[in-house]
């Protein structure tokens, strides 16, 4: 597969050209990263044709087959992390088309690889057919059984920010499970989503089991309506996920969304300033901002009110451009993040730091930027702000906070900072969201189900449960009796 400046889709194993291209531009210094193919209806149409024939054998080679070829990619992941800190080609490509840090494309390696390692080591036992227990007393002579099949294509949309770990998520437990793929990564980190199809191609996957076309949003609709797509799996923002799902509705094809989030850092009177400003610090400014359950507001007991802004603000002030954080991933994204700010300050908020483009690089970045003096009716508050902002509200009463929390329209993260976590679990039983960590943040294990509910989409990621997102039950029955007619059938006299 070619990886220099023209990127191909791949299709049917092999690279496919495209009729129309469009510019990357890397964040990080606003030049030509790469020219992406946009992939229209008969290229899109090929993709699916090719997937489609793989599938008829794919859904029937063996778990074992399956699994031995999960176990390369395995491998090839491992080799492509090498080690902390080093600058391998994977984790370049990923810093240079997304502008992430190292250490932030380094993570995303090594969950990455964690995931595929989960669904080797697991799909086996999850996948096997269940003995349901028939009542005996009542059905002496039946059996019956449930087995788990595959769903036939599907359709994986992904958003940008993790171009490596959002789509292995999804794409291995979908062929683990017999399925096969066509993947249309964000235009915005296409390299990286082919780089996925060429380290399935390298560990020995059959042609059209996995195949990649690029593009825009409207690569992505006509992805949905394919008839012969059976299922989209879906990350990215709330009104494209509403948006996929209306279509999907509409065609009874079965969807998992992913979506935004407006997530919410709980700061307890009794928390321990400290690991909670270094933890929120974090949680707010990584990946500038971009990141699904990134920190997106602070709710800060008064009684801990001066420490709290005291440590945040000096540890936000020691965050360096280039070094802590990268920039935004495109000019709109950076002027989207100027309008939530400018929003904020039209209607009272006050900046305590940050709040300005930085206008001697080259490059998207924007101050990671603390605010206060925050009302409910900011744009801020209710929608999700894709950028490195944090807002602060103080709050007295812990039942009001949590009825602020829930009141929002989001659900997919939050995290409560208190030195007692048993109090901690309590509070994280009340709030409406798929996920609470306790003193900590943005944490993803391979074992834990990842989702959010409201607008935060539904459908789970990981764990075991999320196999069974990409199968469907067949319940076989059998009779064996040596009657030759059932007590309920014809004649009825
Ligand atoms: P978008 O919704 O803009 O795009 C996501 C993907 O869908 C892209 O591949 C995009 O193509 C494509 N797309 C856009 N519109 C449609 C449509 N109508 N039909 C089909 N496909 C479409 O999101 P972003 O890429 O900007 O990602 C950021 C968003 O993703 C944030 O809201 C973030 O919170 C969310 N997210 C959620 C996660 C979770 O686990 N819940 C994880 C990561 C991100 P293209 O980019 O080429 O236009």
């Amino acid at each position: 597969m070619n990886n220099i400046t023209k990127k191909f889709f791949f299709i049917d194993g092999k690279d496919y050209t495209p009729k129309t291209f469009y510019k990357h531009i890397n964040p990080n210094n606003n030049q030509v990263f790469c020219d992406v193919g946009i992939a229209e209806n008969d290229e899109i149409n090929l993709a699916v044709e090719s997937s489609k024939k793989a599938f008829m054998k794919w859904s029937k080679s063996s778990i074992k087959e399956r699994i031995s070829i999960l176990q390369k990619v395995y491998e090839l992941l491992i080799q492509m992390y090498g080690a902390e800190g080093e600058k391998t080609p994977l984790k370049e490509l990923i810093c240079n088309e997304t502008g992430k840090r190292l250490p932030e494309s380094d993570i995303e390696v090594i969950e990455s690889s964690d995931m595929v390692k989960f669904y080797i080591d697991h799909a086996k036992k999850l996948l096997i057919e269940e003995k349901i227990n028939i009542n005996k007393e009542l059905w002496p002579t039946k059996e019956s059984f449930v087995v788990h099949e595959p769903i036939g294509v599907i359709g994986v949309i992904k958003a940008w920010n993790y171009p490596l770990e959002i789509p292995i998520w999804s794409i291995v437990p979908a062929i683990i499970s017999g399925n096969t793929v066509v993947f249309k990564p964000s235009e915005r980190s296409s390299s990286v989503g082919l780089k996925i199809a060429e380290i399935f191609d390298k560990a020995g996957l059959p042609n059209g089991v996995l195949n990649v076309v690029t593009g825009d949003a409207n690569t992505g609709k006509l992805l949905t309506q394919h008839n012969d797509i059976n299922m989209i799996d879906f990350t990215g923002g709330t009104i494209s996920g509403i948006e996929v799902a209306k279509t999907c509705a509409s065609g009874l094809k079965k969807y998992n969304l992913e979506l935004g989030g407006n997530d919410t850092a709980l700061v307890c009177q009794d928390a321990d300033i400290e690991l909670a400003t270094n933890g929120i610090v974090w949680g707010s400014f990584c990946n500038s901002g971009q990141v699904c359950v990134g920190i997106k507001r602070v709710l800060v007991h008064n009684s801990v009110k001066k420490l709290f802004l005291d440590k945040v603000v000096e540890k936000t002030n020691t965050l360096k451009e280039t070094v802590d954080y990268g920039p935004l991933i495109s000019e709109d994204q950076l002027l989207d993040v100027q309008r939530f700010i400018d929003d904020a300050i039209s209607k009272g908020a006050d900046i305590v730091t940050g709040g300005v483009k930085i206008d001697s690089l080259d490059g998207f970045y924007y101050k990671p930027t603390v605010l206060t003096n925050i009302s409910t009716n900011m744009k801020l508050i209710q929608e999700e702000c894709f950028g490195p902002v944090m807002p602060i509200i103080f709050f007295d009463d812990i039942d009001d906070a949590i009825k602020d929390i829930n009141s929002s329209k989001y659900g997919l993260g939050a995290s409560v900072w208190t030195s007692n976590n048993e109090y901690g679990k309590k509070i994280a039983q009340n709030i409406q969201s798929g996920m609470v960590w306790v003193n900590d943040v943005n944490v993803a294990f391979a074992e834990a189900p990842w989702g959010g509910i409201k607008d935060s989409g539904n459908g789970i990621s990981l764990s075991a449960k999320s196999i069974y997102e990409y199968t469907y039950e067949k319940h076989i029955s059998i009779d064996n009796s040596v009657e030759i007619r059932r007590s309920w059938w014809y004649p009825y006299e």
